[in-house]
């Protein structure tokens, strides 16, 4: 890997502060936890061990943010896409149950951590809509309120009028939303993820992409090209790019991995009169009929990324290269 690292162009990188300067990994190095990849999943996991006193080191092929976590849509959502809490629970019995309450918690658990570590990532925790775009679906979005509110989530239903206002679009029946979701600049996010681990003890080498894992007694080992990690425990945190620098990482989990195509698309700053009318609560937005998605960023005001089909972090660096992006002027 080269010392300076491509960024896929992308709104997030064309207005996100540097993150910070980090090594590569140089020789052989001991933690008790490695964590192979420093995107949200990698970075989350870390802070919590080194806020907990583990010693914790980050191993990651480019840099922090560099993968999906630095390149999505920015959508806190507190919700899932399809299954309800009752299937889930049904399905998984007690591990469901706790994923249920892990993601009705999740939006917050975002926007608390932000809050902890001072991190500055364009937060608004100004809700999260979705929008029904038939009569029909309405009785999806009270089935969708009913579960939630049920495990404690603060959700609410929306009636035409109310979305009306929201939007500042008659192009919707209704719709259901929960107060605890937003959105934040993900690339500031991961970047500011990372500063928490290094302030919390935690290592973070950049640069380094492993190359293979491997057990040896009690002990994991993680090779790159300048140097070895032994730790007791290993979290292989590389998502959608598990293949990508090495097909000698996790061939198995590479191999499930489904490039989706994207687009993102960003306008210049709204007047002050657009913004009155469009989301003037500036609340997070999502419709999945038209293909549209909305945040919103100080910069682009409002944006529009659509995916042809939702499939979070399924996106190679080279679905990318096709991608259209227009950042803020
Ligand atoms: C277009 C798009 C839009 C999305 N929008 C949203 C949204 O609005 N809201 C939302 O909640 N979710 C969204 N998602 C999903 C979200 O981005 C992902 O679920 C999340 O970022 C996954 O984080 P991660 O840390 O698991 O993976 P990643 O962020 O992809 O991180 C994996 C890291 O592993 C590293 N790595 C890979 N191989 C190696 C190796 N051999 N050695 C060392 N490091 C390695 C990579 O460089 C990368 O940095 C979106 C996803 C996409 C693709």
């Amino acid at each position: 890997m080269p010392q300076k690292v491509d960024w896929p162009s992308s709104l997030w990188a064309a207005v996100t502060p540097e993150g910070p300067i980090l090594p590569c990994i140089d020789g052989n190095i001991t933690a008790d936890v490695i964590v192979i990849g420093a995107g949200f999943t990698g970075l989350s996991t870390a802070l919590h061990l080194a806020r907990s006193g583990v010693d914790v080191a980050v191993v990651e092929a480019a840099e922090p943010g560099w993968g999906a976590s630095g390149r999505n849509n920015g959508q806190v959502i507190p919700t899932l896409t399809r299954p309800e809490p009752d299937d889930v629970v049904r399905r998984h019995g007690a591990a469901g149950e706790r994923l249920v309450h892990l993601i009705r918690d999740c939006a917050q658990i975002l926007f608390d951590t932000a809050r902890e570590e001072s991190i500055d990532c364009e937060a608004e925790q100004n809700g999260w809509v979705q929008p029904v775009h038939s009569p029909g679906r309405m009785k999806i979005a009270e089935r969708r309120v009913a579960q939630w509110a049920k495990v404690g989530a603060p959700v609410s239903l929306k009636s035409r009028e109310e979305m009306r206002a929201i939007t500042g679009s008659d192009n919707w029946f209704g719709g259901w939303g929960n107060t605890t979701g937003g959105h934040i600049n993900p690339l500031a996010l991961a970047r500011g993820l990372a500063r928490a681990v290094l302030k919390h003890g935690g290592r973070i080498y950049a640069r380094s992409p492993v190359d293979t894992i491997e057990r040896g007694g009690a002990y994991w080992f993680a090779r790159t090209a300048t140097g070895t990690v032994k730790g007791r425990a290993l979290i292989l945190a590389t998502n959608a790019y598990t293949g990508e620098f090495s097909t000698r990482l996790a061939p198995r989990i590479a191999r499930q991995v489904v490039p989706v195509f994207s687009w993102q698309l960003a306008t210049s700053p709204l007047s002050d009169n657009v913004r009155k009318t469009i989301i003037p609560e500036r609340q997070d937005f999502i419709s999945r009929a038209t293909m549209l998605e909305t945040g919103s960023s100080p910069e682009a005001q409002f944006y529009s990324p659509c995916a042809a089909a939702s499939a979070c972090s399924l996106t190679s660096p080279h679905a990318w290269k096709g991608c259209f992006h227009k950042s803020a002027q």
